[in-house]
This record gives structure tokens, C-alpha cells and sequence, in this order.
């Protein structure tokens, strides 16, 4: 039987109408979620991306500001920028869209954030509080991943999770994120050996690398979820994931396709991260 497949695209609709709910209410006590994002260079496929935010924030009444800067920028104006920012007081959070203009050390502006402030959840301080298991904004695609999951209704406790990747940005905080449910965790990654044999292992597959193609269905258990988060553009101009997704799905028990699988969720996360940072401002 064909794998059931885990619709992002309509999952991540219906949190983004809940979350709309929730913006009115904060709007009638008096606060607006806000959204700075600074976008650095002339990156199109960050211009699109930013496009996107902006405008599923916008859709749920979150207020969002685009802040430009040239290719040219220095590390020390945008350090300036975030820091006028983090204490705007209509400003909840902050994204600072990557790649930044070379020259920039990337992870030393993202420190910049107030960590309340990092709606990506990758400053320092949210990534050794999710290591921790203490309270902090955890990253979007990790986050939308577990949601998905969890929707889904797939057993974690006890069962073996898979990740392929081991970025700071997906793999690793979503094996940490898998672990908190009590799913076995392994990470595999460029230098993994025997990665077909791991992978074959897991009753939950995710697979974070960039490589088209890279899961093939002899690499998946039977009745196996099957989550896929690589976005990649094939020479037709098509976007496809890591996984086969036409052979895979007639091996796994779920499957999420690209797109319509990880990204939206992905941008829905992002603006569940914004609505939390301004309730935290009224204390709930
Ligand atoms: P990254 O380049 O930082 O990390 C890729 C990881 O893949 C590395 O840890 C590397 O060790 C591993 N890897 C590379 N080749 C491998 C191989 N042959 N076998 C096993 N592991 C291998 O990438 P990232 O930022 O974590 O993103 C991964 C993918 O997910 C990309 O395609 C990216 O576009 C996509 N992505 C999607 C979303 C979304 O919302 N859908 C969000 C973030 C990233």
C-alpha cells in the first residue's frame, strides 16, 4: 500500500488560521506582533524567501518591516542595526535572512539578537536551551518536522529515528527535538559510512542533506515515515527534495512530498515563534 502522505501545505494553513485568532486577541490588549527582518546583498533567492515571510506574517495580521542593506555592508552596521532593534519595543523578532555578503562572520550578527528576539531560534543561548531541555525559541524546520509528526500521530517513544544532516540549523536541533520524545537518535552525515544500512534501521527517516535523490527506497524500511526536508532544483527547473519520492512512497508507511511537506511548515513555525514572543510581552 502507497505511504500516507503528510500534507505541510495544509497542516501549516490551518495553523496559520488558528494562529490569526491569536493575533487578534493580542491586538485588542494593545500589541501588534512584530517582525524586523534584515535582508544583506542582492542574494534573489534570499529576496524571495523574504518575500514569502513578509507576506505570510502580513496574512495572519503579523506587522513586518524589510530592512535593506547593500552587499557592502560591514559586520559592525548590522551589529548597530540589531542592537537599535532589540530594543524597539513594537519589534518582537527579529530574522536575519542568510547568506550574509562575504566578509560577514555570519554567527557573530546572529549573537547580536536578544535571544527572546531570534525567531529562527539560532542564537547560542535557544540552542543550549533546547539542548538542556529548557524553555527557549526553538528553530522553524525542526520545529515544523516535529509538528508534522506529531499530526500524523507517529509513534516516537522507543522507536528509532534516522536524521541525515547534521547542521546546526535542522539536523542537529531535530535529533535533539526527537530525543525529547524518547525516539532512539541517530545522526548520519557526509562521512557516515553505511549510511543505506543506518537508514534502513529507522521507523523515522529525515533526511536534511541537499542531495536529490539521495533516499532511495532500498534505504527505507517498510511502513517507515519518511520526512524530507532537502530542497533541491533540478536542471528542469523543478524543485524536488532529497528523497525518491515516487519510489520511496511505495515502501513508507507516511511520506512528506516538496514541496507542500516541510516548507510551509517551516514558515508556519516562524510565525508561531512571532506570536509567542509578543504574548510573552502581556505575560502569557
Ligand atoms: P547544510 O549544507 O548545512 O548541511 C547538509 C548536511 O548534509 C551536512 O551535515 C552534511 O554532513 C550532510 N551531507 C552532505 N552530503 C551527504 C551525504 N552524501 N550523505 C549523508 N549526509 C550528507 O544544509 P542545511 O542547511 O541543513 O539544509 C539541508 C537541506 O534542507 C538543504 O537542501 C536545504 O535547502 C533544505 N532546507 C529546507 C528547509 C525547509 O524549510 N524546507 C529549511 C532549511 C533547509
Amino acid at each position: 500500500m502507497a505511504a500516507q502522505i503528510l500534507d505541510g501545505k495544509s497542516l501549516a494553513a490551518s495553523l496559520r488560521a488558528e494562529l490569526k485568532h491569536k493575533v487578534e486577541a493580542l491586538v485588542q490588549r494593545g500589541v501588534r506582533p512584530g517582525l524586523a527582518v534584515i535582508l544583506a546583498g542582492d542574494d534573489p533567492a534570499s529576496r524571495v524567501y523574504v518575500r514569502n515571510k513578509t507576506l505570510a506574517a502580513e496574512q495572519v495580521g503579523v506587522a513586518s518591516s524589510v530592512i535593506e542593506f547593500p552587499a557592502s555592508v560591514t559586520e559592525a552596521q548590522l551589529m548597530a542595526r540589531i542592537s537599535a532593534l532589540n530594543a524597539e519595543r513594537s519589534v518582537h523578532s527579529i530574522l536575519v535572512q542568510l547568506p550574509l555578503p562575504k566578509g560577514v562572520d555570519g554567527a557573530r550578527v546572529l549573537e547580536a539578537i536578544a535571544p527572546e528576539k531570534d525567531v529562527d531560534g539560532f542564537h547560542e543561548a535557544n540552542l543550549g536551551a533546547l539542548l538542556a531541555g529548557r524553555p527557549g525559541v526553538v528553530p522553524c524546520t525542526p520545529a515544523g518536522v516535529m509538528r508534522l509528526i506529531a499530526h500524523a500521530g507517529v509513534p516516537l517513544a522507543g522507536r528509532r529515528a534516522v536524521v541525515i544532516g547534521r547542521s546546526n540549523i535542522v539536523g542537529k536541533p531535530l535529533a535533539l527535538l526527537l530525543l525529547q520524545k524518547d525516539a532512539t537518535v541517530t545522526i548520519c552525515h557526509s562521512k557516515s559510512s553505511n549510511l543505506a544500512e543506518i537508514a534502513r534501521q529507522a521507523d523515522v527517516l529525515v533526511a536534511a542533506v541537499g542531495r536529490a535523490k539521495l533516499v532511495t527506497a532500498a534505504m527505507v524500511k517498510p511502513g517507515a515515515c519518511v520526512i524530507d526536508v532537502g530542497v533541491n532544483r533540478l536542471p528542469d527547473g523543478k524543485l524536488a527534495g532529497d528523497v525518491d519520492f515516487e519510489a520511496v512512497k511505495q515502501v513508507a508507511g507516511w511520506i512528506t512530498p516538496v514541496p507542500g511537506g516541510v516548507g510551509p511548515m517551516t514558515i508556519a513555525m516562524l510565525l508561531e515563534n512571532c506570536v509567542r514572543a509578543a504574548s510573552r510581552e502581556l505575560g502569557s
